[in-house]
């Protein structure tokens, strides 16, 4: 057995395996298109394969090179389709189309030239290079640059590269005077070698990207509430931690805590559906409503809180009653409007890095609390209502 046989066999069950791979990750993905591209592209990239075994087989070895070909020709695409998918940076169909049909054309066109030429060489691989490359250039478009996104672009590149060389090499070494000698040349032992180096690499990266996504977005999802589309308090926790560590220049921060007023009266008489929907509409107002950098959580139930980084309390006081006005304002479907709902707020402010989190949550809540007791609808500051509580405690 050949060198190149053995190392044919070799990429074939690699691929094989690649694609029970993809598919079994694309079930967990949120975008399983991708992963199924990925898959079908590897089961078509293994025919290549036996397409190049059948060459040395059989007597029809135009169609078994024209199959060799077209098959990893396809396979470069679907790894683009997939790539499209996943950066979504969708492939212009239309262009590609044209592509493929003239590159097949000019395949079989150039199959009679006389092999290890320039020409043949190159309307050989140059359609592999341009397949190839546009996957790298989609990636770099979608302007991500995670660690796994950079290697992928970067072996993507090398993979279009190789075809380039491979012109190089077949015109000064020779790649066998036909199709059938080709097999039992020094290039294709180096060509399947190199073949099986970066099948395998651009395939753990492909992998390595889908499994980053898939935890990405659990990680989102452990951390989202559904209903209101607002961080739940374990985002809100996280993304707070690290505003709080940034230099002592940027306090202070301001932290908005807020309640709908009689949530529990608009369960019972609209029932409880119609109180997700108020939830969810709190929700979209406040995504709608807050500044870029702030961050929104729906803690429980009808309770919310805004942390607006390096704001101070008047700034969060503003801002707490455009909320107030705007949900007063609010329509929402099942809730009659000569009924408007409410909310109550309390604002405190972080001043300086001694400031303890849960101390400002906690002084917020007192605000809120004495918000709620005033009669509702209103916003109170905590530096306010502090010596309020404290004069009455003197006077008690
Ligand atoms: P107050 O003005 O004092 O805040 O009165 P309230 O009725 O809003 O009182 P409270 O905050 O105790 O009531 C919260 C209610 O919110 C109780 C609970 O049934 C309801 N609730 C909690 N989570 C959800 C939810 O996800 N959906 C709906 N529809 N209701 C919820
Ligand atoms: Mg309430
Ligand atoms: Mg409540």
């Amino acid at each position: 057995m050949g060198g190149a046989f053995f190392l044919l066999t070799v990429n074939f069950l690699i691929a094989q395996l690649f694609c029970v791979f993809f598919l079994v990750i694309a079930k967990r993905s949120r975008i399983p298109e991708a992963g199924r591209w990925f898959a079908l592209s590897f089961a078509v990239a293994s025919l290549s394969a036996l397409f190049e075994l059948a060459i040395r087989f059989a007597d029809f070895d135009r169609l078994a090179s024209f199959g060799a070909f077209s098959s990893v020709l396809a396979a470069l695409f679907m790894i683009r389709l997939g790539i499209g998918r996943l950066y979504s940076i969708p492939v212009n169909i239309v262009l590609a189309g044209w592509f493929f049909a003239v590159s097949l054309a000019v395949n079989l066109m150039i199959f009679d030239l006389p092999r290890s030429t320039p020409l043949h060489a190159f309307g050989y691989q140059s359609p592999f290079f341009v397949a190839a490359i546009v996957s790298a250039l989609a990636i770099y478009r979608s302007g991500r640059r995670e660690r796994a996104d950079l290697i992928l672009m970067a072996l993507l590149t090398a993979t279009a590269l190789q075809f380039l060389f491979k012109v190089y090499f077949i015109v000064t070494f020779g790649a066998g005077a036909d199709a059938q000698s080709y097999l039992a040349s020094a290039y294709a032992l180096i060509s399947q070698s190199l073949s099986a180096v970066l099948v395998v690499s651009i395939g753990l990266t492909l992998l390595a990207v889908l499994v980053v996504e898939i935890m990405d977005d659990a990680k989102a999802r452990s951390e989202t509430d559904p209903l209101s589309a607002l961080y739940n308090r374990r985002g809100f926790n996280e993304r707070v931690a690290g505003i709080l560590a940034r230099p002592v220049a940027a306090y202070p921060h301001c932290l908005v805590v807020c309640d709908i007023d009689h949530f529990k009266a608009v369960n019972d008489t609209h029932g409880h559906q119609v109180g997700d929907q108020v939830i969810a509409a709190f929700g979209a107002m406040l995504n709608d409503r807050a500044p870029r950098e702030a961050i929104c959580a729906r803690l429980g139930g009808e309770e919310f809180a805004i942390f607006l980084p390096s704001a101070g309390e008047t700034i969060g006081y503003l801002f707490a009653q455009g909320l107030r006005s705007s949900f007063a304002g609010l329509s929402i479907s099942g809730i009659p409007r000569s009924e408007p709902l409410t909310a109550s707020f309390g604002v405190c402010e972080l001043a300086n890095a001694n400031d303890l989190i849960a101390d400002v949550m906690r002084r917020a809540d007192a605000a809120l609390y004495s918000a709620k007791k005033s009669g509702r609808n209103r916003v109170n500051r905590a530096s306010i209502v502090e010596p309020l509580w404290a004069e009455q405690q003197a006077k008690a």
